[in-house]
Order: C-alpha cells, then structure tokens, then sequence
C-alpha cells in the first residue's frame, strides 16, 4: 500500500490567497455537503478525503446541517480526521457554517446569536475539534440587527473557536454592510461563499468586484452546477449520479432540454482546448483572480484527478471566453 500522505502533495497544487488577509487557499476545495452522510459508504468518504489530501487539497467544507441527516457530515469527517488526519491538523483549513435549519424551535436557524454561538459548540464537538479555521453565516437573515450576527462571528473568533470568520449567499449590498461591520469590530471577514458557475453570474453583478476592493476572499460553491456543467448527463442519466440518488438535491427537471443544448456546446468547446467540460468549468469560475479557491464536490476519486489536471490547461483567449458567452445564450 502506497504512503499516506503522498510527499509530493504540495507540488500538484496551486494555492492563492484569500483576499488581503494571511492564508492561502488551494484553487480547488473539497465541500463535503454530499458523500459524506450516514446514507453513504464511509470507506468511500474516506478514500475521497485521503484523495484530495494527497493531491494538494488542503481546505475541506462543512456545515451543520450537512448529512443526511443533519449533522452526520460532521461526525462522520470528525471521525475521519481522528482515524487518518490525527497528525495533520495544522495542515488543514476545516470550515463550518451556521445559518439554515438545524433544531427545533426558534433558536435553531437564522443569524441570532442565540443560534450561532451554540450552533458551532455543536459543531466542534461533532468533529471533535477545539476550534475550526472558518465559521461562516450560511445565508442573510432578513429579521435579525446584521449587527447581532457579525458580533457572534466576532465573539467567537475572539473565543477561539473559530479562526476566522465568513459570509456565504449574502448579495453585494448586504454583504459590503457586514464587512464593514466585521472590519470596525476587528475581526475581518476573511471570505465569502458565493453560489457562482457558468450557469449562474449573479457575483459578477457587484459582487466580486465589492469583495476585491473589500480584500475579502472568494470561493465558489457548485461551480460545476452540482454536476449538470459536466458529461455526467450527456447519455441520460446515470444510476450512480446525483439526479437518480438523491433528486431533493438535482431535479431531473432540471435538465431542460434547453439547458442541456447549452451544455453541449460548452462540452463542444471544451474538447476544441482538449480538456473535459468539467475541468473547463472550474478552469472558467478560476479566470477571475478574485476568485481564491473552486469548492466542488465529488462521488469518485476521478473527479478530483478531473479538477487537479484542469490546473494545466487554465488559460482562456479573448476568443474562447466569447465563444463560451455564445455558448450560454
Ligand atoms: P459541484 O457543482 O462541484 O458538483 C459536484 C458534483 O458534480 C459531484 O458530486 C459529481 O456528481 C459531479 N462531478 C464532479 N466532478 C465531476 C467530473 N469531473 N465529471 C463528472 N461529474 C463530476 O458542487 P456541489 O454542488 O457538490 O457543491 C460543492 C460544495 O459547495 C458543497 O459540498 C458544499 O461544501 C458547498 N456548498 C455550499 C452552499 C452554501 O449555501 N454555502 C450550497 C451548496 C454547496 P455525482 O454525484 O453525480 O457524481
């Protein structure tokens, strides 16, 4: 059996700096909101983890509510880390969130700091950790003083349970108030978790550009569309694949007719710059510099070996970044 972990991992990867602050972020990330719940195999779960370390990727994604069910993500990862990461704490960047339904009641979602505070407590013993290296605010809450949720980022902070603290799925407008907030309260917002791919360009509506002039880090959640940005779908649909395991998550529906000619040009493209439409993709959130890290998921080892060798072929001409706009009209 070969060793873990490989000693050349650092070599394959390319790591960029979130924002102004002091960590660098591998350009790919793991999310672990699929494959790591108690409905899937944990040898799998583990063999995707020890992949992604092996191969540079240095920052795994979690949040409470991740599993199913609930939380089970969490336990899960937590008792990976203990079996096979034991040594390699200091090598990882772990994130948390907290911000979508996790118990009962009404201080169990949202932005209070109520809920926060004892959202990530849960978390870290879950993990088993004493502190993760980023809390974020999963989603803006319309009801809470954005004032209360920034000063449960920043008490946490200042506990030490977190290191750093982020924002994900809050528009530029709101987004430019919380930073503003984090930053005279002394904690800045180290990054934000956009939703952000081929097929979905609201960040750059403002809100790249706010978070480039704010120094705040960017990190794209589905940046493959939850696979639809893929060949996954281009022969039906595939029994091991999201839409036919788990359709709350991608909806057959989803894969318009419409839709899927757009990815078939795209997959045209992508096979004229002699790489997978996947590695197009993520090569493609990537163009922008603002943009830290690509944060995909993954049911195979291949598609980590898919993401690391796009790092490659990461270039774009002026003429294949219109033919890609051509592409998605
Ligand atoms: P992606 O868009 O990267 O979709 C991942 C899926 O695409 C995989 O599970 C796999 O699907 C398919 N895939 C990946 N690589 C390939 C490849 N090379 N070839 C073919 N198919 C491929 O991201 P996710 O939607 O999974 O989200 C990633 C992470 O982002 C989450 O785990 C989570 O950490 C974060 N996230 C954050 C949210 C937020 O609100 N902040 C919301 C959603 C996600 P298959 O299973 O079919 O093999």
């Amino acid at each position: 059996m070969s060793s873990f972990p490989h000693p050349d991992r650092y070599q394959q990867m390319e790591y960029r700096r979130s924002g102004r602050s002091g960590i660098k972020l591998p350009a790919i990330s793991l999310g672990l909101w699929h494959n790591f719940g108690d409905s899937t195999r944990v040898d799998n779960s583990r063999e995707l983890l020890r992949h992604a370390f092996d191969r540079g990727i240095t920052h795994f994604d979690l949040a409470n509510n991740y599993g199913p069910p609930p939380g089970s993500a969490e336990e899960n990862f937590g008792r990976l880390l203990r079996e096979d990461f034991r040594a390699h704490r200091d090598e990882l960047i772990i994130s948390t969130k907290a911000g979508y339904t996790m118990w009962q009641g009404p201080y169990g979602d949202w932005g209070s700091r109520k809920y926060l505070v004892a959202s990530l407590d849960q978390s870290l013993k879950r993990m088993g950790l004493e502190y993760v290296d980023i809390f974020y605010h999963h989603r803006p809450d319309p009801d809470t003083p954005l004032e209360e949720t920034m000063r449960a980022l920043d008490h946490v902070v200042r506990q030490g349970k977190a290191l750093y603290a982020a924002l994900s799925n809050y528009p530029a407008g709101i987004a430019a108030d919380a930073i503003a907030i984090l930053r005279d309260l002394g904690t800045p917002c180290l990054i934000h978790q956009p939703r952000y791919s081929m097929f979905e360009r609201t960040p750059e509506q403002g809100l790249i550009q706010t978070l480039g002039e704010a120094g705040v880090g960017c990190i794209a959640f589905s940046p493959l569309a939850g696979g639809v940005l893929t060949d996954r779908y281009l022969q039906g649909i595939p029994a091991d694949s999201r839409v036919a395991s788990d359709s709350r998550f991608l909806d057959e529906n989803q894969l318009t007719e419409e839709k899927m000619a757009r990815v078939r040009r795209l997959n045209t493209l992508a096979q004229q710059r002699g790489q997978k439409l996947a590695q197009m993709a993520l090569a493609w959130v990537l163009r922008d510099e603002r943009v830290t890290s690509v944060l995909i998921g993954a049911s195979k080892t291949a598609q980590i070996d898919d993401a690391v060798a796009m790092l490659a072929r990461r270039e774009f001409s002026d003429d294949e970044l219109a033919a890609i706009d051509a592409a998605l009209m």
